[in-house]
């Protein structure tokens, strides 16, 4: 099915500022990136194209306001992230179409999503900051748990909002500065988001925003040594060029990367469930999300019934205007990664796993970057479609002999982001997913829980977001030997 375009006026954001020490500033230089609706492929606002001369003011403005913001005791910090907190509240549909309009996601999504892990998020990082042991005494030392100064926070474009909203706030509630950078692609949630924390009053310096591309403005954000951590959402490849240069200085980075996250079903009583709840998974932000279960490993036996229920949920998704409230699939975020899903389409097609719905063909007669949901089954687990990141709207079917198999198959990947383990025996469900090899695993459908900690393991990052860890990733720890 597809749904037409609706007639909605686009909102033009011309954002040329950076904001820097509690100011709006004019950058080093007039050039802007402008941003593109992917459904329409009109240009709907722009962004400041910053450089090193920028970067560098608004290191030099968090450095300057790192001892006062650390010096602010825990509860006035979490008074100022409960500020920001309700200002995203206050605009929460203006964030929600902001985003559809930059990403291309529903907006049906949108407004769930911006209701969610934004506020929940902030909520739990502002009462943690306020019971967190900032010192401890072990015999006779004292543990001292200090923040790490300047944060670099860098950011994708899939989920705008969440991603520089929590880090954000984990930083403050630790005490530090900030400096963002979010994507070039789909910055104008982040310059919505600096508008509210500009009006939660921070003192100047605290929080800081700088709109460019990576090479331009992301790289001398990481090598600068004044940077006490570097906390990066991105792509495993750019998470690694990330790493590399962070050894310059040997600061501490936080990786938040890549999945390949594999959805283990074990039996029949509960595959319809399962099967359902994964495809959402799959299909959300038309699969542009990294905990996006987007392999289905089934037994042998129920591989029948798994594919005709997937062709049939892949079928029934609804391509079109993702302001159109009926719409549950948008386009890709871009032209470039439109192709590069194509062209792992068609690699899935050379590598003889079998084609069951969508393809790399047209599916709707939009303007903008669209592709079919597309399911393929009998996929070769070693095959490029079930090891690689493809972030569209792409499922692998993998069929398996037994548990042990499942497993081996889940685990058989660079990556280790996320995954969820279905079985009518609840117990079952809970041994299976402790052998599996990642960082978030939902059991039987369970809620993602915004006061656990968050992150990936292998490939698929370094540390943690949210809850009590989101926040020690930005602390250092000193110890007092006392007499
Ligand atoms: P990307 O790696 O291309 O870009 C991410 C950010 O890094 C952007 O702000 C970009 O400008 C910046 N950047 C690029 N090169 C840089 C450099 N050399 N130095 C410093 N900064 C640089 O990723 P993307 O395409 O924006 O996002 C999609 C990727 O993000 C996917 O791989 C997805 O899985 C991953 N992701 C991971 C999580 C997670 O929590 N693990 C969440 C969302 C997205």
């Amino acid at each position: 099915m597809s749904a037409p375009l609706t007639e909605h006026e686009p909102m033009v954001r011309q954002r040329r500022h950076n904001f820097i020490d509690g100011q709006w500033s004019t950058p080093s230089r007039a050039d802007v990136i402008d941003v593109e609706n992917p459904c329409t492929t009109s240009i709907i606002g722009c962004a400041p194209s910053a450089t090193a001369a920028d970067i560098d003011m608004a290191i030099d403005a968090a450095h300057r306001a790192r001892r006062g913001w650390a010096a602010t005791p825990a509860d006035e910090r979490a008074a100022f992230i409960d500020r920001i907190r309700e200002g995203i509240e206050e605009r929460l549909e203006e964030f929600a179409t902001t985003w559809t309009q930059e990403v291309g996601i529903p907006i049906t999504t949108a407004r769930a999503a911006t209701g969610g892990l934004p506020i929940s998020g902030l909520r739990a990082i502002a009462d943690i900051a306020r019971t967190m042991p900032w010192q401890e005494q072990m015999s006779n030392s004292r543990i001292v748990h200090d923040p790490i100064g300047v944060v670099a926070a860098i950011t994708p474009w899939n989920y705008p909002l969440s991603q520089i909203a929590t880090k954000t706030a984990a930083a403050l509630a630790a005490g530090c500065t900030v400096v963002a950078k979010p994507s070039e692609v789909a910055p104008l949630c982040a310059y919505a988001f600096a508008d509210v924390v500009a009006a939660a009053g921070l003192p100047a310096g605290v929080f800081n925003l700088v709109g460019g591309t990576g090479i331009d403005a992301g790289e001398p954000l990481i090598t600068d040594a004044r940077v006490g951590a570097i906390s990066f959402t991105g792509s495993t490849a750019t998470g690694r060029r990330v790493m590399t240069a962070a050894a310059a200085n040997i600061t501490r980075v936080c990786l938040e990367l890549g999945g390949k996250s594999a959805a283990v079903v074990l039996d029949e009583e509960i595959l319809a469930t399962a099967i359902q709840a994964s495809i959402a998974s799959c299909l959300r932000n038309s699969g542009q999300t990294c905990t996006s279960l987007t392999r289905l490993i089934v037994p042998q036996h129920l591989a029948a019934a798994a594919t005709e229920l997937a062709a049939e949920l892949f079928s029934a998704a609804v391509v079109g205007d993702p302001m159109d409230e009926r719409t549950t699939i948008g386009p890709l975020v871009s032209a470039a990664q439109r192709d590069r899903v194509l062209g792992y389409i068609r690699k899935g097609v050379e590598s003889g796993a079998r084609l069951v719905v969508g393809g790399a063909g047209p599916i709707t007669d939009l303007p903008g970057w669209f592709v079919a949901p597309t399911v393929f089954a009998d996929v070769d687990p070693s095959s490029v479609i079930a090891q690689e990141e493809i972030f569209g709207p792409v499922l692998s079917i993998i069929t398996v002999a037994d548990r042990a198999e499942a497993i081996a198959v889940a685990n058989g990947v660079d990556y280790g982001l996320a995954g969820s383990v279905w079985a009518s025996d609840p117990d079952e469900a809970v041994e299976v997913a402790m052998q599996i090899e990642a960082g978030s695993i939902t059991v039987n459908g369970g809620v993602f829980n915004t006061e656990a900690p968050y992150g990936g393991l292998k490939q698929s990052g370094i540390g943690y977001e949210l809850g009590r860890a989101g926040i020690e990733e930005f602390l250092t720890t000193r110890v007092l030997h006392l007499v």
